[in-house]
């Protein structure tokens, strides 16, 4: 079992690494209105398209790179409020595909791990 105090540790990394990936969102992108949970890039929701063609080219592109770096932090997000949901409900530090303890070294390389090292690269 991994004893309280390391929980209590994990927690505090995890609760900072939420923030960050919160603060990290907003800056470059805004919450979907019609779902919550989900962010699109800023850029995306306003009429900047101009006549300029190169404009409109620039601004694609910023989009696209937006875009794809929201996903990337709103996976990390998500795993972050998982592993933290986890903890509040007494379930956290096992493995979701065996059940079985997750490695306390792969926990320390990563509080937010959802599966034991055997299945690490088994999709969800
Ligand atoms: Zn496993």
């Amino acid at each position: 079992m991994i004893s309280e105090t390391k929980v209590a540790e994990y927690k505090k990394i995890l609760e900072a690494e939420k923030a960050l990936l919160e603060a990290e969102l907003q800056k470059i992108g805004v919450r979907d209105p019609s779902n919550p949970s989900d962010w699109v890039a800023a850029k995306a929701t306003d009429d900047s398209f101009g006549a300029d063609r190169n404009d409109n080219a620039d601004i694609f592109e910023e989009m696209q790179d937006a875009n794809a770096t929201i996903s990337k932090l709103e996976v990390r997000f998500q795993e972050v409020s998982d592993a933290l949901a986890k903890i509040d409900a007494g379930t956290y530090g096992v493995c979701e595909i065996s059940g079985t303890e997750i490695e306390a070294d792969r926990l320390e390389a990563n509080p937010a791990a959802r599966t034991c090292k055997a299945h690490m690269n088994q999709p969800r």
